[in-house]
């Protein structure tokens, strides 16, 4: 498979990377690093997401070139439709890229490759480069300018995407590492990333607001299940009137309940103006991407999923506390 994508960059290319509604660091790391590497190699590359991301992430070089498909939905559905290779980074379902999927299907001619690492890709593309076990879409980048042996390409800036999307996705090394995942970082360190700035950049980024909504969250929306090892924080529509919640403003927050040594599993339900969304995390064994796809109309990974329903916040909350001794018990038998 390689030797083919190898054939096909071989001369100079449209191409086209798409990342997931509402990006993370790992998506918008992977497709700039990505983007970075192709245009060393005499590429046309433009990077599309769906929907804007956060203000954490302001500091990469090169962020403002990429295009909210939302705000610019006919130019982009233009470049799109012109693109020799289209690139499908940190997303496994076409759904995760809403409206701008069209733009991806009716492109009959471009090859189309995903490079992902959540469970159970959609066979839409020609080539599937999917490895459940990376810590992060930015870390497979890596392995695949490696395999495609340019490693010589590597650079500072291509290296500060990568060492974002790596810090992002697996919360400064704290989960979803394996030795590979430090070799990378490693290598990077090796060709000149400030670590120090990024987990700075990333890390503190908050600003008053963040932190006085965190405080609401866990003194007044914020239930404990003891019996079950769970806990949720939910937040209505009018605590995002309140707070002024923005998008990217509540990432994170859920993690504080796994904080609790009795607590396994956890749930953040956000209430927004057509559907609730969900975020659920979990520790160890707990698959909390079975209980996103089967309950919550989502997926993920084995330990960060989520999901969203067309439903009222007492129902989503409601069902969270039906199905979560289903997932517990088996912990409580440890
Ligand atoms: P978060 O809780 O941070 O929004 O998302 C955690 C992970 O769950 C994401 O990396 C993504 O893999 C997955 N995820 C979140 N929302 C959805 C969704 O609506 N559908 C699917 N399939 N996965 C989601
Ligand atoms: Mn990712």
């Amino acid at each position: 498979m390689i030797e083919e994508i190898k054939k096909l960059l071989k001369f100079p290319k449209n191409i086209s990377i798409l990342i997931h509604r509402n990006p993370d660091g790992d998506a918008i790391g992977s497709s700039l690093a990505l983007k970075k590497y192709l245009e060393k190699k005499n590429h046309t590359v433009q990077v599309f997401a769906p929907s804007e991301y956060p203000h954490s992430l302001l500091f990469l070089p090169e962020i403002d070139t990429v295009m909210i498909t939302d705000e610019e939905q006919e130019d982009s559905e233009r470049i799109i439709s012109r693109a020799d290779v289209i690139f499908c980074l940190d997303f496994n379902a076409l759904d995760r890229i809403d409206k701008i999927d069209h733009a991806v299907s009716n492109n009959t001619k471009a090859v189309k490759i995903i490079i992902d690492h959540h469970l159970d890709p959609e066979p839409f593309a020609d080539f599937i480069i999917s490895d459940t076990e990376a810590s992060s879409t930015s870390e497979m980048i890596y392995q695949f300018i490696a395999d495609l042996g340019d490693l010589h390409l590597m650079d500072p800036i291509i290296g500060e995407y990568i060492f974002t999307g790596i810090i992002t996705d697996t919360g400064s090394f704290r989960y979803g590492t394996r030795p590979e995942t430090y070799e990378v970082a490693a290598a990077l360190k090796k060709v000149g990333v400030d670590d120090y700035f990024i987990q700075d950049k990333i890390t503190n980024s908050l600003v008053e607001m963040n932190l006085r909504l965190l405080g609401h969250c866990l003194a007044n929306r914020m239930e404990v299940l003891e019996d079950h090892r769970a806990a949720y924080i939910y937040l209505t529509k009018k605590d995002y009137k309140t707070f002024d919640i923005k998008r990217g403003d509540t990432e994170g927050i859920v993690n504080y309940l796994l904080m609790m040594k009795n607590v396994d599993i956890a749930a953040f339900i956000m209430e927004q103006p057509t559907i609730v969304k969900i975020s659920l995390r979990s520790k160890g064994d707990i698959s909390v991407q079975e209980m996103a796809s089967r309950h919550f109309r989502g997926g993920g990974h084995k330990n960060a999923s989520g999901g969203g329903v067309y439903a009222k916040l007492e129902d989503i909350i409601n069902r969270f506390k039906e199905v979560v001794p289903n997932y517990a018990s088996k912990t409580q038998l440890l």
